[in-house]
């Protein structure tokens, strides 16, 4: 293929722009009353238009003939954007060395007017990444931004950025785009590239997007490349390694029944069968999550197989809630990027799982020797053997002690089931 479909298929107008509603009337509105700011601040999730958005209000701003807050797509400065080569319009990877160079320089440059269009547009990408110097350096422009300068920052991690520059700016949150919007838009794609993908070979490249439209397009462009112009769900499941599902469910079964081994090895079977660790992380979350659901009596809200429903009622029934959440927060913060091949985020997420307890521990914990809790596995294997009296008896005070932090919590449905423990 060519081109990238997200390439391609890039929005081009605010209209087209999936998602981002709220977000695209109000600069539309801002462009067309000529009330733009000087500094934008786009925060939100990757793949959800962030840069896209940003271009096209540079375009927006600049172009020669817009309509109602639109470009037109049509100009010569409008071309020269879609063709990425404006001048005017320059953008600042913050995450490569260059980045930081051009920040360096950026307050002599941004001095100078604009060549070709009215305003110069800075975008500058991943601007959480900069150094401090290059904070600093940005901020004093912001301080005092000249007149034909605009700035568009963007980020996916806001926390990081000092309150000085998100106060200089207009900020906008932009949302995981909805399966709806996502949906409608593959639709569109496949029926202008002459595709023939069944409703839920779609819908099961949005789910797995998690809210990425980047990501659901890249997914459609490699089953377009796999299969050729007709594909369906099975089609997709292949390629995402349908398997990878049933691992995900082996390494949440093994996190939650405290069985290093059992994970490690499901873990090392997805990486060796070249699954998309970062995909597989994310079903890893998402079996989690569905789980925590059904433990919350909002089982209704999982929007997945007959299959995935049983096994989250099954580890439900016998997982502590507190451990379910614990878990599913461990493996929500893995980090994958930039780590195409490596399994380490995952492994460490696994071992924290299943060697440590979320419950601090009380100090009559301390005393009767149930802290720390002993693995399952280790006290299965301890059964045969001879072992330390202390071992023996862990099983039974390991329950009493969950009663007792169950019987401290505000009693309702969510832990219901862990209350009538029988004696
Ligand atoms: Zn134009």
């Amino acid at each position: 293929m060519a081109q990238a479909l997200y390439r391609k298929w890039r929005a081009q107008t605010f209209a087209e722009l999936a998602g981002q509603e709220p977000i695209t009337r109000t600069l539309k509105n801002a462009v067309a009353a000529n009330r733009t700011a000087h500094a934008y601040l786009f925060c939100g999730p990757r793949g959800t238009g962030k840069t896209s958005t940003g271009r096209i209000l540079a375009k927006a701003i600049n172009c020669l003939h817009p309509q109602a807050g639109e470009p037109c797509n049509q100009c010569r400065v409008c071309l020269a954007i879609n063709e990425g080569r404006l001048i005017d319009l320059i953008e600042i990877d913050a995450a490569s060395n260059r980045g930081i160079d051009e920040i360096r320089d950026l307050r002599e440059k941004v001095r100078f007017a604009p060549t070709e269009a009215r305003r110069k547009v800075y975008i500058i990408d991943e601007v959480h990444m900069l150094t401090e110097p290059a904070f600093n350096a940005l901020l004093k422009t912001l301080e005092e931004p000249p007149e034909h300068v605009v700035f568009i920052l963007a980020t996916t991690e806001v926390h990081k950025l000092p309150a000085t520059i998100v106060s200089r700016c207009q900020r906008f949150d932009f949302r995981r785009i909805r399966p709806e919007a996502a949906l409608a838009k593959l639709r569109q794609i496949a029926a202008a590239e002459g595709v023939h993908a069944d409703e839920a070979a779609l819908a099961l490249i949005v789910r797995v997007s998690a809210g990425s439209l980047r990501d659901a397009e890249n997914l459609l462009d490699q089953a377009i490349s796999r299969y050729g112009a007709t594909f369906g769900a099975s089609e997709v499941a292949d390629l995402l390694g349908l398997s990878s599902d049933t691992r995900a469910r082996a390494v949440v079964e093994a996190a939650l029944q405290r069985d290093l081994v059992a994970g490690l090895r499901a873990i090392g079977d997805a990486a060796g069968s070249g699954a998309d660790l970062r995909q597989f992380s994310r079903e890893i979350v998402e079996v989690l999550r569905r789980v925590m659901l059904t433990q919350a009596g909002a089982g209704d809200l999982i929007d997945s197989g007959e299959e995935e429903r049983e096994f989250a009622q099954r580890m439900a029934a016998v997982a502590d809630p507190e451990q379910v959440v614990r878990v599913l927060r461990r493996f929500s913060e893995v980090d994958l990027r930039g780590e195409t091949a490596a399994t380490l985020p995952l492994e460490l997420a696994l071992f924290d799982a299943v060697h440590t307890s979320g419950t601090p521990p009380s100090v009559s914990d301390q005393l009767q020797g149930t802290w720390p809790p002993v693995p399952i596995a280790a006290i299965e294997s301890s059964a045969t053997a001879p072992a330390p009296p202390r071992h023996r008896a862990a099983p039974m005070r390991e329950r009493d002690r969950r009663r007792r932090v169950q019987e401290r919590k505000p009693v309702g449905h969510y832990s219901s089931r862990r209350l009538v423990a029988p004696e």
